[in-house]
């Protein structure tokens, strides 16, 4: 428990001497420097010079040793197995990625997480603190299996612990891309120091995370932040999860890709983020309506949300944040029409700062965390 404290209060704080410590913890000195002197053998700690003083000798300072502290981060996204291995200070050492085919089996799909995470063991240098992994789609805490997952078919069924099944068999900490995207941009990124924020993210699917004094909440059975499939019109296009009108069959990447892709006539090969980023910087009304639309129609869902949850930040992450400032501009004129002026007021639209990274480096940090947790 005092060493968790401890890390905690040097993780939280940089750097810190072993007096400060004592003060901070409430902890006698000896205890201090007994646990200190473990921590360094370990090499979990470093001393980081020393703070000169008006009278006695000068401290050594200690701080945390990120070159140590390191996890390996894996990202499942819809098209794409990537994976790191990140350390404590958000750096990313080695990464590697490697593509998948969402029509494709279980057993490939699985292969090629493995492969990741047998070529990233094989290259760390230190004794990793464990494996991270985010992933789409939904799964039942009971069984541990993915239940849903309607942009990759073959992650269906999936029982997560055994995802690594002969390559790995030490900790292994897992939870949705969402939500470690929220956890990497309140450690690293744009929702550093935020307490109450939800973080919306819109890609191929549209999920959000939500953190409420600085605690993500996860709802009874882990489903919370499902916000992709909120209706916004019942008469609306036909939804992948069967239903009518959810937001993503509007505000999510592929129709407005699909508009693009007619608006263009380039209908032959599916349009990469990139090339939609750029299309939009052409001065076409047609294609910028489209993104209008789909970030309008996106600050409209938030409204509703934001009435329910009163955060005071919205962070916007995902592919369609790379499209450009008019998605975020329209999220925001969404946002301000459809919310009571009390409400809209006490809430700011931010772009995440992590982008493509974020997932993965939450991936690593669901596994670093640890470290800070008794
Ligand atoms: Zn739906």
């Amino acid at each position: 428990m005092n060493e968790v404290a401890l890390l905690r209060q040097l993780h939280l704080h940089g750097h810190s001497s072993r007096v400060e410590l004592a003060a901070i913890l409430k902890l006698d000195t000896k205890t201090v420097t007994n646990l200190t002197r473990d921590l360094l053998k370990k090499r979990y700690i470093k001393a980081c010079g020393l703070a000169p003083l008006d009278r006695g000798r000068p401290r050594q300072m200690l701080q945390l040793n990120s070159r140590v502290l390191q996890a390996i981060g894996i990202y499942l996204k819809e098209d794409a197995v990537h994976g790191a291995v990140i350390d404590l200070e958000g750096r990313i050492r080695h990464k590697i990625s490697a593509p998948i085919f969402g029509e494709g089996s279980h057993k490939a799909l699985l292969q090629t997480l493995r492969k990741i995470a047998d070529q990233l063991l094989r290259q760390s240098k230190v004794k990793v603190m464990g494996i991270g992994l985010a992933f789409p789609g939904i799964y039942d805490t009971q069984t541990q299996r993915i239940i849903e997952c309607t942009h990759l078919p073959a992650w269906k069924g999936v029982c997560i612990p055994d995802v690594f099944q002969g390559v790995y068999q030490g900790p292994f900490f897992f939870d949705t891309f969402t939500r470690a995207k929220a956890l990497a941009e309140q450690w690293y990124g744009a929702a550093r120091a935020l307490e109450n924020f939800i973080l919306v993210d819109a890609g191929v699917g549209i999920g959000c995370a939500i953190v409420n004094q600085g605690q993500l909440q996860t709802g009874a059975t882990h489903l919370a932040g499902e916000i992709g499939h909120i209706i916004i019109d019942r008469q609306g296009l036909p939804c992948r999860c069967g239903r009518r009108g959810c937001l993503e069959t509007v505000s999510s990447l592929e129709p407005v890709r699909r508009h693009m892709q007619q608006i263009t006539g380039q209908t032959r090969q599916r349009l990469p983020v990139p090339a939609m980023a750029a299309l939009l910087t052409r001065d076409n009304p047609a294609i910028r309506a489209a993104v209008t639309e789909a970030g309008q129609t996106l600050g409209l869902a938030l409204a509703n949300l934001v009435q329910v949850l009163n955060p005071a930040h919205i962070v916007l992450a995902g592919d369609m944040v790379e499209l450009g400032p008019l998605f975020i501009q329209s999220v925001n004129e969404g946002l301000t029409e459809y919310s009571i002026p009390t409400f809209r007021h006490a809430v700011r639209v931010i772009p995440g700062t992590l982008g493509e990274n974020g997932a993965l480096l939450g991936a690593g940090i669901l596994a670093l965390q640890s470290l800070f947790s008794s």
